[in-house]
C-alpha cells in the first residue's frame, strides 16, 4: 500500500474501535509507585498532563531517530531526513540519498511528482533484496527512461544552501546543485521514555531487556509492541511481523 492508503487504513481502524488517540502529545516520561505506572505527556501550551495504569505498552517503533550522517548542511531547512511528500516539487532538482524503501520509495513518488530526480547511493548497486519488490518495476522503469540520474557508490560530504559536495568513491569527487535533499538513511527506535522508567538495558547492545513469549521488559507491567521488538530481534521491520504482538501482551498483563 501507498503510505496514504496505509494512514487511511489506521483511521478507519481507530474510529471503528472508538480509540481514543491524543494527537500532537508527545510522551516525555514514564515512572512507578508501587502500583501503577505514571504516563508524562506534553499537552497545548507547554502543559504536561499525565496518565496512570498498571500496564503500558510501548509502541514507539523504529522510525524515530534518523540516522545523522555527521556532514555539515545536514541541518539546513531544505534537508530533510523524512520525506515530505506535500512539498512542490514540480521542475524541482531534488537529491535523494540512501538505498532501501525510503529512499526508493521517495525516488517513485518524485519521478511521479515531475521533480528532477538525483539519487545517491553509497553501494556499487541497490540492496533489492532488502527493497519491497512492487516498488522496483516503477524504479526500474524510471531509471531506463533517464529519469533518475543516479550517482553509486557516491556518499555526500556536505551540503551549503543548494550545493552538494559528493564525495565518490573511484571517480572524480563532485558538486552538485539541488533544490532539496532528503538524507534517507535510515532509523532508530527512541529509547529515552524507557530510560525514564528504569527499564534495564543489555550493557553491551543497550537495547532494552524484555522476555520474547510475553514482551514484558523486566520492569513489571511494561511491555514491548510492534517494530520495537523487531528491532531487538533484527527481524525485518513489517506489519506482518508484529501481528500476533497485541495477543500476547493481552494474556500476559498484570
Ligand atoms: C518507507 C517505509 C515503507 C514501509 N512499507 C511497509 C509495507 O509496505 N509493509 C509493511 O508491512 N511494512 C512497511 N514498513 C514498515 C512498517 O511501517 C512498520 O513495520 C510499522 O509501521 C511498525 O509499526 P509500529 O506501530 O511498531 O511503529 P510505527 O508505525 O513507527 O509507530 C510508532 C508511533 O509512535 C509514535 N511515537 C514514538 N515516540 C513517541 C513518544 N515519545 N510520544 C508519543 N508518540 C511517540 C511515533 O510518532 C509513531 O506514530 C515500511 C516502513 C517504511 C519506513
Amino acid at each position: 500500500p501507498t503510505r496514504e492508503q496505509y494512514l487511511e487504513y489506521l483511521n478507519k481502524v481507530s474510529s471503528r474501535l472508538g480509540l481514543v488517540v491524543k494527537q500532537h502529545s508527545k510522551v516525555v516520561g514514564l515512572t512507578s509507585n508501587d502500583k501503577d505506572h505514571l504516563v508524562h505527556y506534553t499537552k497545548k501550551r507547554g502543559k504536561i498532563g499525565e496518565a496512570c495504569a498498571p500496564n503500558i505498552v510501548v509502541a514507539s517503533g523504529g522510525y524515530y531517530a534518523p540516522q545523522l550522517l555527521g556532514i555539515p548542511g545536514e541541518d539546513q531547512p531544505n534537508v530533510y531526513h523524512y520525506f515530505r511528500s506535500e512539498l512542490p516539487f514540480h521542475n524541482e532538482r531534488v537529491l535523494v540519498v540512501g538505498g532501501r524503501n525510503s529512499a526508493i520509495e521517495a525516488v517513485n513518488t518524485l519521478v511521479e511528482k515531475k521533480a528532477e530526480v538525483i539519487h545517491s547511493y553509497r553501494g556499487a548497486r541497490l540492496p533489492r533484496k532488502k527493497i519491497k519488490p512492487w516498488l522496483l518495476p516503477k524504479f526500474d522503469k524510471a531509471r531506463k527512461r533517464g529519469l533518475i540520474r543516479t550517482f553509486y557508490r557516491t556518499v555526500p560530504r556536505s551540503i551549503h544552501n543548494k550545493q552538494v559536495k559528493l564525495k565518490s568513491d573511484g571517480k572524480k569527487n563532485m558538486t552538485i546543485d539541488v533544490d532539496r535533499v532528503f538524507l534517507l538513511t535510515g532509523y532508530g527506535p527512541d529509547y529515552a521514555t524507557l530510560k525514564s522508567a528504569s527499564v534495564p538495558f543489555h550493557k553491551r547492545n543497550q537495547r532494552p531487556l524484555f522476555n520474547p513469549r510475553t514482551l514484558e521488559t523486566k520492569k513489571s507491567g511494561i511491555f514491548l509492541c510492534g517494530t520495537i521488538v523487531l528491532k531487538w530481534q533484527g527481524e525485518k521491520a513489517s506489519i506482518d511481523n508484529t501481528r500476533g504482538h497485541g495477543k500476547i501482551i493481552l494474556n500476559n498483563l498484570r
